[in-house]
């Protein structure tokens, strides 16, 4: 074992009270990893909180235990564990428990990851975080039972592109079958995570892939979602979920980009690339970070200028 998980399991196991704080806009992979330790440490018999930074997905909600996540308040916490969090903007409205922790354990995978911990388990080489989470509880010798192991799976399975990212290793394959051996229902959680798409979300999709812009060659793919697409098609922010993949998978594509209006002047942006941009780099010209073949940043304008201004920079550094 590392000195660096021994030190954290050390404090885990000093400690009564522990908050797992997640990230804004959870995905699979946070969603998975802090059910999945929230039940391990409740084993233990923590007094645990695995605290609702924001909804849940419905995407997620067929997870075991998922309401396990709700919003705390605390004055004093002795020990912060924040999962899949690459900088302290990630915790939105709860950054300020940074504030009251004696301890914070950062434990995530991505390369732009700050390492505001007292400990850092920061692997970038890590598919997900759950193959950390993975790693931690086989560390304790805490049993990965069916709900733990659900949990696992869908955060590697989601946040590798169900197993087909570069980041994919072949650790990464026997984590799976370990936790597939537990007797998992390993169809339903597919089912639930891949073929559940509403008519809502469908004809977002279909709105959002008739903006569809190409650049350099056809090598960049572009498109929107905006409010009004959102209100047309009765459909959510969340619902975007599945489009940035389907504009990467153009033959032609190298890097694909989605530009989701929260509001007039805020454009979250979604990157991904498939070969050899490293989209993290660029969104950190914009404040954002993430992995080499996924990131993300925000862009206060409107979403034409934002457009320009993202395209430019990824031109301006391929
Ligand atoms: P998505 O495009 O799905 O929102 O995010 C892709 C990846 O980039 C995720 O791993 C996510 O954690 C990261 N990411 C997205 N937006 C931001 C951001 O604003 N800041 C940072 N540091 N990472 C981000
Ligand atoms: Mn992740």
């Amino acid at each position: 074992m590392n000195d660096l998980f021994k030190l954290a399991i050390d404090k885990i196991l000093a400690s009564d009270e522990i908050f797992i704080a997640s990230h804004v806009n959870p995905d699979g992979d946070n969603i998975g990893s802090i059910i999945a330790l929230g039940l391990a440490l409740k084993k233990l018999k923590k007094n645990v909180r695995v605290i609702k930074t924001d909804e849940i997905p419905t995407d997620y909600l067929f997870l075991p235990f998922i309401d396990i996540i709700q919003p705390y308040e605390a004055s004093d916490i002795d020990l912060l564990i924040v999962l899949d969090c690459g900088d302290i903007d990630r915790l939105g409205k709860y950054k300020s428990l940074l504030n009251k922790a004696k301890t914070i354990i950062n434990i995530d995978h991505h390369i732009s990851n700050t390492k505001f911990g007292t400990l850092n388990i920061v692997d970038d080489k890590a598919a997900a975080t759950g193959e950390l989470i993975y790693d931690l509880l086989k560390n304790m010798s805490i049993e990965i039972d069916k709900d733990i192991a659900t949990c696992l799976y869908a955060a590697i399975s989601t946040d590798t592109g169900s197993f087909m990212y570069d980041s994919v290793t072949s650790r990464t394959h026997k984590i799976i079958a370990s936790l597939i051996e537990t007797g998992i229902d390993k169809s339903n959680i597919n089912i639930k995570l891949y073929q559940s798409r509403s008519i809502e979300r469908t004809n977002l999709f279909i709105k959002s892939f008739s903006t569809l812009k190409t650049y350099h060659n056809n090598r960049i793919a572009v498109v929107k979602v905006t409010q009004s697409m959102l209100n047309k098609s009765n459909a959510k922010m969340e619902d975007t979920e599945g489009i940035i993949s389907f504009i990467r998978d153009i033959d032609t594509v190298e890097v694909a980009c989605l530009l989701k209006e929260y509001k007039e002047n805020e454009i979250k942006v979604s990157l991904r690339s498939k070969r050899t941009v490293d989209v993290s780099k660029i969104c950190s010209k914009f404040n954002g970070g993430g992995h080499i073949r996924a990131a993300g940043c925000t862009i206060y304008d409107n979403i034409f200028n934002a457009e320009n201004k993202i395209v430019e920079k990824i031109i301006d550094m391929w």
